[in-house]
């Protein structure tokens, strides 16, 4: 959604809520559903702020066991809402997750925000425990099923450079 700010910035409104369905994606993880968006943009004094705060229901894989795992994303964010040209290239880059900038007939393109928000927060890595144990990294079976009887023991890696030596 891009929304024109420009009754704000006259002052004929103090603010504009916001409240939608947006679809998003991000690397590794399925979204089923459309992200709920809801917030606001404020201005007080000339001092513009976006608020927001999203929540879709994801579907990923654990990093470990590669387990579907079911969730939803929330993330809150904020952005002070700056004209165009108003800063240089540079402070913008350096923090892209500070300002969000107006097109030059004024208007908030508040679904990019929303995307690159999920694009940049979404985890990394998820897990279906915190304390999920793995495969098995001889026969690949998940481990929190059950003992698979696979001889895996650990060796003392300065013991590993010994045997490496005795091999040779
Ligand atoms: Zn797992
Ligand atoms: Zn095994």
């Amino acid at each position: 959604m891009t929304i024109d700010v420009k009754p704000l910035l006259r002052g004929e409104v103090n603010s504009i809520k916001l409240d939608y369905m947006l679809p998003v994606e991000a690397e590794g993880v399925r979204f089923d559903e459309n992200a709920h968006v809801v917030g606001e943009i404020t201005d007080r004094a000339g001092y513009m702020r976006l608020v927001l705060k999203l929540s879709v229901p994801y579907v990923a894989e654990c990093a470990r066991c590669l387990d579907e795992v079911c969730g939803v994303y929330e993330e809150d964010f904020e952005r002070t809402v700056v004209t165009n040209g108003s800063l240089s290239d540079e402070q913008l880059d350096e923090n892209v997750d500070e300002y969000a900038v107006l097109s030059e007939n004024g208007e908030l393109d508040v679904d990019g925000e929303v995307a690159e928000t999920v694009v940049l927060g979404f985890p990394k890595k998820i897990l279906c425990d915190e304390d999920c144990p793995g495969l098995c990294p001889k026969c690949g079976k998940r481990k929190k099923e059950g003992d698979c009887g696979c001889v895996t023991k650990e060796i003392d890696p300065r013991l590993a450079v010994l045997k490496k030596l005795l091999d040779n």
